[in-house]
């Protein structure tokens, strides 16, 4: 067999459906976020703003934020030199997951890698170790989750997404004895709408299941606190599992679950994706803290970026462009078509300097292909204005946006 001639078969067959992943290079500038330079594949560079970032509070730029990882740096060096068992365990880890377990009033928290093995180590062991067990997933869950509870290898039953009488009746079906887990995320990322959390914890209590909360969009952004929509809503108690990422609204990378120690100890013991791995760096950790801790006590960045939000919404409600009205920060545009997706992200960095990825399939389903927008603290009123007048502009001279809408 050509094996070449069949891996690049396969591009080609992602390239015709207009879906071929095409990186754009940037270089993020501490301190001038949501500008950075955007290294053209033509070897030419230039300034852009930035649409499309998690770093939805400015935090990775943030003085306190830098400050603790330089010292973590000097301090101890660049890496943590093993596994968490072996030798990889420093006061930095101790410390942020004491400063994790008090974020949600949890006996105990435990850091990954990433939110996505965060998610996939939970889920897979929390099933293994349930005898029998069903989980039951959101459709819209992520990646993440869905692998997790893949390999798991126990049974899963997938619920219309935020559809709770669709849950109930998948509950009721299920063996009584059967112990269960009900997995979803409290903001979705690629539609904005945020899950009703209060009547699945209810449905959890009253068929005995566990529930998992994947808070990775929640995080830093909602709750006094920046607990999540979980604390927002004082539902903190009801959740028995809250996974959340420093990689979005905290500005840093790395995952993490809360819950009664039990059950975090347990998926400390038995995730392979948690022991077999080197664990994150003291600066990455000491970063991760200083903005878990900053956040707790300040206000600012999120009422930063809700006026912006609120605004940016608006400027799109006026101009009658097709936006998925959720409740959260995350602001999709639906354009419908994979190359039109491409073409509009296209026109917007090379006529306008801004930078907004196409979101297109698997991320999200064939035919709902979007631009998804978010409007960061670090953005000024100007920078929403601009954006919102150019994309207004856009769906009025091309004509084939207003057709999809
Ligand atoms: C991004 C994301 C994750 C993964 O978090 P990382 O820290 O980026 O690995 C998990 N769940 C959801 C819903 C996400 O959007």
């Amino acid at each position: 067999m050509n094996y070449t001639a069949h891996f690049q078969s396969c591009l080609d067959d992602i390239k015709k459906e207009g879906r071929y992943r095409v990186f754009a290079t940037l270089e993020r500038l501490a301190g001038r976020f949501p500008r950075a330079i955007y290294h053209a594949p033509d070897g030419s560079k230039k300034e852009v703003t930035i649409w499309c970032s998690n770093d939805y509070l400015g935090m990775g730029q943030h003085p306190k934020v830098l400050a603790a990882a330089h010292e973590a740096l000097d301090n101890s060096g660049a890496g943590a030199g093993g596994t968490r068992n072996i030798s990889g365990t420093t006061r930095y880890h101790v410390e942020l997951e004491e400063s994790l377990a008090d974020l949600h009033q949890k006996e105990s928290a435990l850091v990954f890698s990433s939110g996505y093995v965060a998610n996939e180590g939970a889920l897979s062991v929390l099933g293994k170790l349930l005898p029998n067990c069903v989980i039951l997933s959101d459709s819209l869950n992520h990646a993440s989750m869905i692998h997790g509870i893949k390999d798991s290898k126990q049974e899963k039953l997938i619920y219309r997404h935020n559809d709770v009488e669709h849950l109930e009746e998948l509950l009721k079906s299920i063996d009584p004895k059967r112990p269960r887990i009900i997995a979803f995320e409290s903001v979705y990322s690629m539609e904005g709408d945020m899950a009703p959390i209060k009547e699945i914890c209810e449905l959890a209590q009253k068929y005995s299941a566990l529930t998992y909360l994947d808070e990775v969009h929640g995080v830093g952004l909602y709750g006094p606190r920046g607990g999540g929509v979980a604390e927002e809503r004082g539902l903190l108690d009801r959740v028995d599992i809250i996974e959340g990422t420093f990689g979005k609204a905290y500005g840093c990378m790395g995952g993490f679950i809360t819950g009664k120690s039990a059950i975090v100890d347990a998926v400390r013991s038995f995730a392979a994706s948690f022991i077999f791995t080197t664990s994150l760096p003291p600066s990455v950790l000491a970063a991760a803290k200083a903005s878990v801790e900053h956040l707790k006590v300040s206000d600012i960045e999120r009422q930063k970026m809700r006026r912006n939000v609120a605004l940016f919404k608006q400027r799109l409600e006026q101009a009658d462009l097709p936006y998925m009205r959720g409740e959260s920060h995350i602001v999709p545009l639906v354009v419908g078509e994979p190359n039109c997706c491409r073409e509009v992200s296209d026109i917007l960095m090379r006529d306008y300097d801004i930078y907004v990825q196409p979101i297109n399939y698997p991320t999200v389903p064939k035919g709902t292909e979007r631009l998804r927008m978010t409007a960061s603290a670090a953005h000024s009123v100007e920078d929403v204005e601009h954006m919102a007048d150019v994309l207004q502009n856009l769906w009025e001279t091309h004509h084939q946006l207003r057709a999809v809408a």
